[in-house]
Parts: C-alpha cells; sequence; structure tokens
C-alpha cells in the first residue's frame, strides 16, 4: 500500500499516518519530496481496510498494490491456466467456441441446433435447464428432463456441455450430465453457493455480475478456488451502464485486463453482451481480437419461437459464418479455434 501526503502536510500529521500504519502491523519506508511525502506500507494484512488510513488528516490518496485475490493472480500463478476438459483444451493457444440455445425447449429443438453448432465447428453445447428469468412467471427450464435430453444430443454430436447450476441443491444433479457447471451473472456474488462449488467435481464457468468489477469478479472465482476446485473459468457478458441501446454493454477491455490479473482461462459471451442478434458476430469477432479463451453464442433455429432470448439468438447459417470469421481473427494472432 502506497500513503500520498497533501502538500502542505504536517510532520505531526506525517507521524501519526506512520504511527497508526504500524499500530496495523506495517512497516513504513517514508520518502520526502518537496511538496507531498509518500509512505510506502510494507506487510500483507489482507484483512485491513484501508479506508483507515484514507480517513487521517493529511492523507491525499491511498494506493493498493497488492491484490486481494491470491489463487486467482498472476503473481501466484505465472503462466495461464489450461483446463483439460475430456480431451478438450481450454486456455493455452486454443480459442473455443461454445454454442446452443438459451434454454433446453425439447428434444427436436436441442437435437437440430447441436447437429447444426457440431456441424460448423462449435466443441461445446450450452443450454440451460434452469433458467434464472427476471419473471416468476416466464419458462423457468425443463430440469432434469431438459439436462437428459441435453447429454444425449451432446453425445451424439461430440459436443461437451455447459449449462447453468442455479442453487446449491442442483449442484449433484447437474454434475451429472454437464462438463463445466455455468454460474449465472445473478449468482456472482452469492458466497455460500460459491464456496459450495468449491468441493464441486466438475470446472465453473462464472459469469461476471452485471454490476461487478473486475476486482470483486476475481474474488468471487477465488471463493471457488479457495474451496479446493482450481477449475474455474471467466466469462465477460456485459455490465450495465447508462447506455440503453443494448441489453448490456459487452466489457471487451476486461479480457486483456483480466488476463493481466489473473491465470484464469477468460471467454465471452457477446450474445448476452449486445442482446441484439444482427449485432453478435461484430462483437463475437472483437472479442476474439481482443485474446478471449473462448466465445459462448446463442444459437437457434427457430429463434422467432424460443422459449428465451430468441431476439439475441444467430440462426445456424449466421453462425457458420461467424465460425469462418473467427477463425481468420485467431489465425492472424497466432491462436486456433478448436
Ligand atoms: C444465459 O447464459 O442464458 C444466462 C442466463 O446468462 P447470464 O447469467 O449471463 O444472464
Ligand atoms: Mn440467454
Amino acid at each position: 500500500m502506497v500513503v500520498v501526503t497533501e502538500p502542505g502536510t504536517s510532520e505531526k500529521q506525517i507521524e501519526e499516518i506512520i504511527r497508526v500504519l504500524n499500530e496495523h502491523g506495517f512497516d513504513v519506508h517514508r520518502s520526502t519530496g518537496v511538496q507531498q511525502t509518500v509512505l510506502g506500507a510494507i506487510g500483507v494484512h489482507p484483512e485491513f481496510d484501508h479506508r483507515q488510513i484514507e480517513l487521517l488528516s493529511g492523507v491525499a490518496e491511498v494506493l493498493r498494490i497488492t491484490e486481494p485475490y491470491k489463487l486467482a493472480s498472476r503473481t501466484f500463478k505465472r503462466e495461464g491456466s489450461i483446463f483439460d476438459i475430456g480431451g478438450l483444451k481450454i486456455g493455452g493457444n486454443n480459442v473455443v467456441v461454445i454454442a446452443g440455445p438459451c434454454a433446453v425447449e425439447n428434444e427436436k429443438q436441442i437435437f437440430t441446433i447441436a447437429e447444426a453448432v457440431a456441424r460448423s465447428g462449435a466443441r461445446i453445447l450450452r443450454g440451460g435447464a434452469f433458467k434464472p428469468r427476471t419473471s416468476p412467471y416466464s419458462f423457468q427450464g425443463l430440469g432434469e428432463d431438459g439436462l437428459k435430453m441435453m447429454r444425449a444430443a451432446a453425445d451424439e454430436y461430440k459436443l461437451k456441455i455447459v449449462t447453468e447450476v442455479m442453487d446449491k441443491s442442483q449442484i449433484t444433479l447437474v454434475e451429472k450430465y454437464a462438463d463445466i457447471l455455468q454460474i449465472g451473472a445473478r449468482n456472482m456474488q452469492n458466497f455460500t453457493f460459491l464456496r459450495e462449488l468449491g468441493t464441486a467435481s466438475k470446472p465453473v464457468l462464472l459469469k461476471r455480475g452485471q454490476a461487478a468489477t473486475i476486482d470483486e469478479w476475481l474474488m468471487s472465482a477465488e471463493y471457488v478456488l479457495s474451496g479446493g476446485n482450481h477449475q474455474v473459468i471467466l466469462c465477460e457478458r456485459g455490465i450495465r451502464t447508462f447506455e440503453t441501446a443494448t441489453r448490456n454493454t459487452l466489457d471487451i477491455s476486461a479480457i486483456p485486463v483480466v488476463q493481466k490479473k489473473s491465470h484464469l482461462p477468460i471467454i465471452a459471451d457477446p450474445s448476452h453482451g449486445i442482446g441484439i442478434r444482427d449485432k453478435v458476430i461484430q462483437m463475437a469477432r472483437a472479442c476474439v481480437a481482443a485474446g478471449a479463451d473462448g466465445i459462448m453464442v446463442e444459437v437457434h433455429h427457430d429463434p422467432d419461437h424460443a422459449k428465451s432470448d430468441g431476439a439475441q439468438s444467430l440462426f445456424p447459417d449466421q453462425f457458420a459464418q461467424m465460425m469462418k470469421e473467427v477463425r481468420l481473427i485467431a489465425e492472424a494472432i497466432g491462436r486456433t479455434i478448436g
């Protein structure tokens, strides 16, 4: 932590700041400038609330230089993590494509979509069997029946599965069918749930909360990692901003920022990120160009009749076109889609 004093701060005030830092266990390295004094507070005290120093008289600024998370940070693990999910690599040079409907609706639907996305090169089938809906009256998902249909479709077309778990009571059931457990944006800070996921046997895809900062998101990943589950994949899915022209604002800048801060793979979901079908492909291209380790898109063969998120779902032929384009972009930056 670095403490910068205001110009004109008295020696007595500086001594008081140093005394408080020492009292909390920090060693202090002092550097006196013409106008301001800079105090380097040395020591690792994760519980310390830096606002206690901000409040002291004469303090202009307090800068935290060590991250509050450990297991998720690049400092802890220098090289990027690569997870092997039944032979499929997430992270490293590979850019994985996850595709499928918002929700599993019936057998014909999930088989039709699985066949189309597999043909174009997707490796993981997405689709919710438990759906977090804003309205309790909206379609809530097919539950275990949906999971069964999805597993059968994925096996038929040699795909892996990612599907949402909404509550800790569903973990054991979803683990039986899924290869990756998706944690939705609305659950990103459900800390008791995150702790439970620390003991899950399957990797976790942790979506960014709608109003979460990158550090809050990484702290949520830390909950899962510290519980013993080392396979956490981050997913940028758009955040709430003042902009109303799009469903969310896809924070593409989060991709390189997270990659600097953390060793965990990060993928992006342009479908929820922008929420409008005819703009999803452009955003998918941008995510791959920005260095995402994967993209997740919603695809539906009959989006006008989809039970959820039809307006942001690509038609299968649009998905095929997107794949062609992202392959070229991945190649241009020395990566491969696979
Ligand atoms: C979804 O992937 O369909 C979904 C509900 O995502 P999010 O949690 O990002 O809204
Ligand atoms: Mn959706």
